[in-house]
């Protein structure tokens, strides 16, 4: 159940810094709609399927399949030693569905291969890419399982 009057500040797991909060605590939180059932990754205050704003937050599963996935060959400047790599969005085992970079080489990903999600430190290159309240935001990888 949610309280529409319900505050929005920085803890709030409904927003990206209390996501990514959770995450480095090793907690993945969805937001899970009551009304129609839809998974929000990272959770949000309304459902962008039907737009209630009855949203739980639920932990969520850590494996899933890769659902798409494409080739990053020109990345940000920052990370041009990383290229080129693999991005995917996955879809979670609860329906979710989440993008991030695929610790697999393009050529060797099919759709449908399971995955599992891991979470790390930024890399120094990363770090240099973010937001003052974003350098101690964790990050995740989709490894093959
Ligand atoms: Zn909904």
């Amino acid at each position: 159940m949610s309280d529409p009057e319900r505050s929005l500040d920085a803890d709030s797991p409904l927003t990206l810094p209390g996501f990514f909060d959770a995450l480095a605590e090793g907690d993945l939180l969805g937001g899970v709609c009551d009304d129609c059932g839809q998974v929000l990754l990272p959770p949000r205050p309304a459902c962008y399927n039907c737009g209630s704003r009855d949203v739980a937050v639920e932990e969520q599963p850590r494996e899933g399949r890769v659902y798409s996935y494409t080739e990053v060959q020109t990345p940000p400047p920052a990370l041009e030693a990383d290229a080129p790599y693999t991005i995917a969005v996955v879809e979670l085992a609860s329906g979710g569905r989440l993008t991030g970079r695929l610790g697999v080489d393009y050529a060797d990903v099919e759709i449908g291969d399971p995955v599992e999600l891991e979470v790390r430190e930024p890399s120094e290159a990363e770090r240099s890419l973010a937001l003052d309240y974003e350098l101690e935001w964790p990050v995740h990888v989709f490894e093959p399982r």
